[in-house]
């Protein structure tokens, strides 16, 4: 039986006049990476950063590892890994000391160097965060996540601007997080990225849920629905023919 780590009941948030997440409900469950789709403005990040206690809701009942947002806010912070936005990094730092500062304020012991190797970074360790390619900076911010050694993790966007190989560099990132037992929840607009990574996907359009299933059964419903493409598809796309002519490997990423 699949077990809930978080439960979300009629979730509203309004801003001012505007309501920017309109009652929604859904279920993530533990082990699985979620994601959470939709058009920019749908309402993705408010969302998170409400389960994440980063922002204020208007009304609905949230439960993260059967913890109630409104009674037990600081249990949830210490079970959950949360992206900083990049301006949190301190400019002038090295990774190692980053990782150290920030483990210092989680009250956690952590080996900065074991950590660094898990997204490939050791050899980064003593550059400053401002220094490092988008890619590698994505990785460190997924890093960053880890130090509390959460049961859920959660990532808004994070291949968004990375070049090819950097994307699945980080998608066997977060499978291999995923793989160790770790929850993920994942926005994207990447619908392969999507197809490719997630369990189950909610696609959210101005503030409502519209969908939520496994991308086959997304995909199987919409084809039941008499839904065909206009034309034949081709057996490879525009990005296969540039990971065929570039390779997998890491560039300056
Ligand atoms: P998404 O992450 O899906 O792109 P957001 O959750 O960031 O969407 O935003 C949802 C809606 O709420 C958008 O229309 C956005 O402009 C609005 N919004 C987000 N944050 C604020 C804020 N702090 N004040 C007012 N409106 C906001
Ligand atoms: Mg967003």
């Amino acid at each position: 039986m699949a077990i809930p780590i978080i439960t979300v009941s009629n979730l509203v948030k309004d801003y001012d006049n505007f309501r920017a997440v309109k009652g929604i409900s859904f279920e993530v469950q533990e082990g699985e990476i979620f994601g959470l789709l939709g058009p920019n403005g749908a309402g993705k990040s408010t969302t998170l950063e409400i389960i994440e206690t980063l922002r204020k809701k208007t009304s609905g009942t949230v439960t993260v590892a059967g913890f109630n947002l409104d009674e037990r806010p600081d249990e949830i912070k210490s079970i959950i890994g949360v992206q900083l936005q990049a301006s949190g990094y301190y400019p002038g730092l090295s990774l190692l000391q980053l990782v150290d500062l920030f483990a210092g304020l989680y009250n956690q012991q952590v080996n900065a160097m074991e950590l660094l190797k898990t997204v490939n970074l050791e050899e980064k360790a003593k550059a400053k965060f401002k220094d490092l390619s988008g890619g590698q900076k994505q990785r460190f911010s997924v890093a960053t996540t880890l130090i509390n050694k959460p049961k859920v993790v959660f990532l808004d966007e994070p291949t968004t601007g990375l070049d090819p190989q950097a994307r699945r560099n980080l998608w066997e990132l977060i499978r291999k997080i995923n793989g160790e037992g770790t929850t993920v929840i994942i926005t994207t607009h990447y619908m392969d990225e999507a197809e490719y990574l997630c369990n189950r996907i909610a696609i959210v359009d101005s503030g409502e849920i519209v969908a939520l299933d496994t991308p086959d059964n997304l995909i199987d419903h919409l084809v039941a629905s008499g839904f065909e493409r206009p034309k034949q598809v081709k057996k490879a796309n525009l990005e296969d023919v540039f990971i065929q002519l570039t390779g997998k490997n890491l560039r300056e990423d």
